[in-house]
């Protein structure tokens, strides 16, 4: 194929995902219109959509919506996160109603809360709750996170009338570790430079994965790779390379990403949920899947360190830096979902460890209803200015530039 029909086939596939990405529910409506399939929801962070999927359902991750808060505010305290609260507002204005089920696994107190109100709101909806263990080193782990899978499986069957076979399962594992894999391999061109994926564009094609059809978002993302892989511009040299981490449930906010690339920067790695954290782990092909499944969630945590479980034997602050080292990159911007107590209570440990490791950090909190985002652009030109200044000299944050970035 001639170059440029490569860079306009490479466009369009981006521009299709952004378009799933920005109207999620529109895509199930479409979805279900087109198959007279089931949508099951489910929350983050650890529903195995695998199982929906083999199950013949289309799994869909509920993504924060861009719309203010109405009717959602008599549901929730205004102190809950931006993404509970426009779950929430999405049930009680009737947009949820395209999904015919919805899996909440917990994972912090507020989703639980959130959980309740969407169930209230959802008075025809089939709700499964399931809870899954979140001490993740203990003997008898393995065992009740595998349990809590075959308790989902059977509260799926029940509501589908249908087995959900091992067969099916493996198959649907085999399917989404493919994905999984083309979405990495995107990740490895962009730290090696072979590829100029925006921070927004990387977005997309993982935040797309959570909505669509796998085999379709399959498809597109191994044609953008292989396209990738014979014309992407190099990203600019000069550029600072960062590192992204944070953001749990919502994905940050496009205007935000772009400013922040805008400014000089290029993310070459990221921890985020709508990132490098959701596509970090394949579940095992062979064998038992349920046991598979149970692995693979224990995986995940060593993988890609998440503050909503507890594990003595892994660290994200020591991820982190380590990520950080590999990916060459030279500074990080924490994004700070408002009021996420998670990221709240473990945010010192990062930040104590990058201050000891002489590693540059940014915090930004961010907001479901609104963000001063010039004022954030000075805070991020500030800290590229600082990043700038430290090439070549020793790895040392003297402590008014601590108190400037931290
Ligand atoms: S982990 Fe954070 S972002 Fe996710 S639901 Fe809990 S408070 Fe909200």
């Amino acid at each position: 194929m001639l170059l440029e029909s490569r860079v306009k086939e490479q466009g369009s596939i981006l521009a299709r995902l952004g378009e799933v990405c920005t109207d999620p529910l529109g895509y199930a409506r479409e979805w279900k219109a087109r198959t007279g399939g089931l949508v099951v929801g489910s929350f983050p962070m650890n529903f195995p959509s695998e199982m929906a999927h083999a199950a013949g359902a289309l799994p869909l991750i509920i993504q924060e919506a861009e719309d203010p808060i109405t009717a959602g505010h008599g549901l929730l305290f205004p102190f809950y996160c931006g993404y509970t609260r426009s779950t929430v507002d999405q049930a009680a204005n009737g947009e949820l109603d395209v999904l015919d089920a919805i899996m909440f696994g917990d994972h912090c107190v507020q989703l639980l809360g959130a959980a309740d109100a969407v169930r209230m709101s959802l008075k025809n909806t089939r709700v499964i709750f399931f809870q899954l263990i979140s001490s993740m080193c203990d003997p008898w782990t393995l065992g009740r996170a595998k349990e809590s899978f075959e308790k989902l499986r059977e509260e799926l069957e029940d509501f589908l009338g249908r087995k959900v076979e091992d067969d099916a399962l493996r198959e649907s594992i085999r399917l989404f570790n493919r994905d999984r894999q083309a979405m990495r391999k995107l990740y490895e061109m962009r730290v090696a430079g072979q590829i100029s994926l925006t921070a927004t564009e990387m977005q997309y094609v993982v935040k797309s994965a959570m909505v669509m059809d796998r085999r379709e978002h399959l498809e597109l993302v191994e044609a953008l790779v292989a396209g990738a892989t014979e014309n992407s511009p190099a990203p600019e040299k000069r550029a600072i390379r960062l590192h992204l981490s944070g953001h749990f449930c919502q994905a940050p906010k496009p205007e935000l990403l772009d400013m922040i690339e805008g400014c000089g920067a290029v993310v070459v790695g990221d921890d985020l949920y709508h990132g490098f954290r959701y596509i970090s782990t394949d579940v095992g092909e062979n064998g038992d899947p349920m046991e598979a499944l149970a692995h693979w969630y224990l995986d995940r945590n060593t993988g890609v360190p998440c503050p909503t479980r507890v594990q003595n034997d892994v660290d994200w602050d020591a991820f982190l830096l380590d990520a950080m080292r590999k990916e060459n990159a030279e500074g990080m911007i924490v994004l700070m979902a408002k009021f996420c107590e998670p990221h709240m209570y473990y945010y010192p440990e990062v930040k104590e460890a990058f201050e000891k490791a002489g590693m540059p950090h940014l915090l930004i909190e961010t907001e479901h209803e609104s963000m001063a985002l010039e004022h954030i652009r000075t805070r991020v030109e500030s800290f590229l200015e600082l990043v700038k200044r430290r090439r070549g000299a020793a790895p040392v944050v003297t402590s008014a530039a601590q108190g400037e970035v931290a």
